[in-house]
């Protein structure tokens, strides 16, 4: 009988790079003999891969640590991954001594060496140090049976203030496009119709091969790889968003209705002082050039409210940015203070309560935006990708191209490509796409119900897999 194959848990913190790297991880664990396991409690190797962008999101990590701790006298070993890793390092023993395994993001291409020596009952492991190149592998394990996220850079060379990834992540490393678009193609013949292109700055990409595309250039050659229906890219920074990105997106039908441009401050004298390269019109001047895209995209944003020096002014002017930009979603935080940032050393001097305050006024106000300009999608159709199915509301989920989820009801069928409407032949699934009628809208969500293609719909109009 073979003998039983050990087994791992992965828990992950944090953005899509996270995710994506946490699919490469179990990719390399499963090629080195490891089953996934859905629990915890059921795993030999517990792995926590982690975000330190935030305070709070680092304090999580040893919360879970300190949870399952009891499980270490079980004999099950534990691994914290990425960013708090690479920031910690070897502190991380002494705050949770039952951790076995430290590997920072930079260490992944080692990481079958670095499980290797845990196997041969090294007690403490350490994979830090910095990243010379992409960490490519064939042995990613993606969890989502349709979507992929694909790296095309790593790493950042901005330095902004507050932010720990240039530490964490080390410089920017981009793949060779050839690599990428061979990934791409691989993707899509194994059946997957939406590829997210990722990056900390996916338009400060520089493809290191004799072959130099440029990023617009490389979202061209992906948006034409056959059997990709959507492409996504995130993220980008302002600094790098040139004219020619927002041609190639005009020109294009299956890049997404979708620009995700963080802007973080609407005050250029707090945009100077978080290092961002860029200026409040500078910034206006990117959004206006993708208003003037050939089809309407739907813009989107990350802010930072307090801060150290946002005064009331500095704040209302994010608010007003808000009025004119009028984003389709904004994610937004309270700063916090990060070990190995520039602001980090600096007093953190606007007052919690303060922060709470603006943050609350920021989202509500971001709301209402939101909640009004999603009205005008009432009565309008959409394709929909679908995600799943919700059977307490009777309601499927899905995004449209523009990233907005919709929540829908209708026949759940999905139409043959040849056959008119209201002909229905087999039930939608996960990964399907559908034409719905918008019916109602919220702040955060569509509602509409399975409707006919509309006639001028220019792509296929169903799929079938
Ligand atoms: S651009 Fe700035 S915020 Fe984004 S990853 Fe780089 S340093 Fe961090």
């Amino acid at each position: 009988m073979p003998a039983a194959k050990k087994t791992f848990w992965i828990e992950t913190f944090g953005c899509q790079m996270n995710v994506h790297d946490s699919e490469r991880v179990a990719g390399t664990l499963c090629a080195h003999g490891f089953a996934a396991v859905e629990r915890a409690e059921e795993a030999d190797l517990i792995l926590f891969n982690t975000c330190s962008i935030r305070e709070k999101a680092a304090q999580k990590v040893f919360q879970r640590l300190a949870q399952f701790r009891p499980l270490a006298k079980e004999g099950k070993q534990f691994g914290v991954l990425g960013c708090v890793a690479q920031q910690e390092g070897e502190a991380i023993f002494q705050r949770a001594p039952h951790v076995n395994l430290v590997a920072g993001s930079a260490s992944y291409p080692r990481l079958a060496e670095l499980i290797a020596r845990l196997e041969a009952g090294e007690k403490r492991v350490t994979g830090l140090g910095s990243a010379e190149e992409a960490f490519e592998t064939e042995l990613t394990r993606r969890d989502h049976p349709f979507r992929a996220y694909l790296t095309i850079i790593e790493g950042c060379d901005k330095h902004c203030a507050y932010c720990v990834v240039p530490f964490t992540r080390g410089p920017e490393r981009s793949r060779a496009s050839a690599s990428i678009l061979a990934e791409a193609r691989q993707l899509a013949a194994a059946g997957y119709s939406e590829v997210q292109l990722l990056g900390q700055n996916v338009n400060s990409y520089r493809d290191p091969s004799p072959a130099r595309l440029s990023f617009a250039e490389l979202l061209a050659a992906v948006a034409e790889v056959p059997g990709l229906r959507r492409v996504r890219f995130t993220t980008s920074h302002p600094r790098d968003f040139h004219p020619e990105i927002v041609r190639v997106l005009g020109e294009h039908e299956t890049l997404c209705d979708h620009v995700h441009l963080p802007v973080q401050s609407g005050s250029s004298r707090v945009l100077a002082a978080m290092r961002r390269d860029y200026t409040r019109e500078q910034y206006l001047e990117r959004i206006a050039a993708i208003r003037a895209c050939r089809r309407p995209l739907a813009i989107t944003t990350d802010l930072i409210v307090g801060f150290p020096g946002e005064s009331d002014e500095d704040f209302a002017a994010t608010i007003e940015l808000l009025d004119e930009v009028r984003y389709a979603g904004a994610f937004s935080f309270k700063y916090s203070p990060r070990p190995n940032t520039a602001s980090g050393a600096w007093p953190d001097s606007v007052p919690e309560a303060v922060k709470a305050e603006r943050l609350m006024i920021l989202q509500r106000r971001q709301q209402e935006i939101q909640q009004h300009d999603n009205q005008s999608f009432v009565g309008r159709t959409l394709e929909v990708m679908v995600e799943g199915h919700n059977p307490k509301l009777g309601q499927w989920i899905g995004r449209a191209s523009t990233n907005r989820s919709v929540n829908f009801t209708g026949s759940g069928l999905r139409e043959p490509a040849a056959a008119a409407l209201p002909i229905f032949a087999a039930p939608l699934r996960p990964g399907d796409y559908a034409w719905v009628r918008i019916t109602k809208a919220g702040a955060n969500s569509l509602v509409g119900e399975q409707a006919a293609a509309p006639a001028a719909a220019g792509r296929a109009m169903w799929k079938s897999r």
